[in-house]
């Protein structure tokens, strides 16, 4: 007979209870304004961005590249309930539509302010609040016009708050970014070449959203970061035999299939899809096949995923 002692009694009921919300799917959707790179090619995608709804409203976008704010006109989401935008790092590709969005917006009956976040810059690539600053200043901007918006002084029906986010190779921490009511948000530096960026996971009503950005993986912080996702947002830009550059700014397959098996995520979504990727799908699957079982879709322009 196994006797409990006392002791054990007490260490058991005195354990704290992880209240693991379950997932809350039918209140959170991932939409895909985005799933192309930066080429010009003949593939109909936009460059890359996505959008978070949560109950039936477009809260968070995730990069703003070329071509996505049409989309996102198409995907009926209104400019006003936008909360925030998250910017992996500022290349063209990932930030170039910020302008006709905030143009956009003055049709809009707006109130809100703005909130964006984005990496720290260096010599060769902005801040985010240099990005802000260099597109709507009213002195030395490239749109003058729309300097109201950044401008305590002026006046205008809401204001675009920039926060920039400290990136370093030395701090490979998850960093808490926001704790709203109704959504989390963390990040964490990853490696794009000499480049700046940040991957990110979303948490609403106990489900998982988490972006990987352009990444190479060389700071090893992102299966951490995107544990237990419900949705992984994976670019799938290059392709396994890359050699050179390339290798250095984008995750390989095998890589990519390794990170969802670690993290145990349960949906993989490959997209920033380039022609070196774009006809090579079936490759890239048996690749991450190897090591995840889960899921994988490559998504289209305007296709949505619950969680
Ligand atoms: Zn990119």
């Amino acid at each position: 007979m196994v006797q409990i002692y006392p002791v054990l009694l007490i260490l058991l009921f005195s354990m704290p209870v992880f209240a693991i919300q379950p997932c809350d799917s039918g209140r959170v959707r991932l939409q895909m304004l985005g799933t192309g790179g930066p080429e010009l090619i003949n593939d109909s995608r936009a460059s890359t961005g996505y959008l978070i709804w949560l109950d039936n409203k477009a809260r968070i976008l995730i990069d703003t590249g070329p071509g996505s704010a049409q989309n996102f006109k198409r995907s009926g989401a209104r400019f006003q309930d936008i909360d925030l935008i998250l910017y992996t790092h500022f290349h063209v590709d990932h930030s170039a539509d910020l302008a006709t969005y905030i143009k956009g917006a003055f049709f809009t009956d707006r109130s809100k302010d703005l909130q964006i976040y984005g990496p720290s810059g260096k010599d060769f690539i902005a801040s985010a609040e240099q990005f802000t600053q260099r597109l709507f200043d009213a002195g030395t901007g490239v749109y003058p016009y729309l300097s109201a918006f950044i401008n305590k002084e002026a006046q205008s029906s809401y204001k675009i708050k920039t926060h920039t986010i400290e990136w370093s190779y030395k701090n490979r921490n998850i960093q808490s970014i926001i704790n709203h009511k109704d959504y989390s948000v963390q990040a964490v530096a990853v490696h794009h070449g000499p480049f700046p960026a940040f991957a990110y996971r979303v948490e609403a009503y106990g489900c998982v959203i988490s972006f990987t950005g352009d990444m190479s993986g060389r700071l090893h912080t992102i299966t951490d970061l995107i544990k237990d996702s419900d949705l992984l947002v994976a670019h799938n830009a290059i392709p396994e035999d890359a050699t050179g550059v390339p290798q250095l700014l984008h995750m390989k397959p095998s890589y990519i299939g390794t990170i969802a098996s670690d993290a145990k995520v349960k949906k993989l979504l490959l997209t920033h899809m380039m022609e070196r990727t774009i006809n090579r799908q079936k490759e890239t699957i048996s690749l991450i096949r190897k090591h995840y079982s889960g899921p994988i879709v490559f998504p289209e322009d305007l296709d949505s995923f619950n969680p």
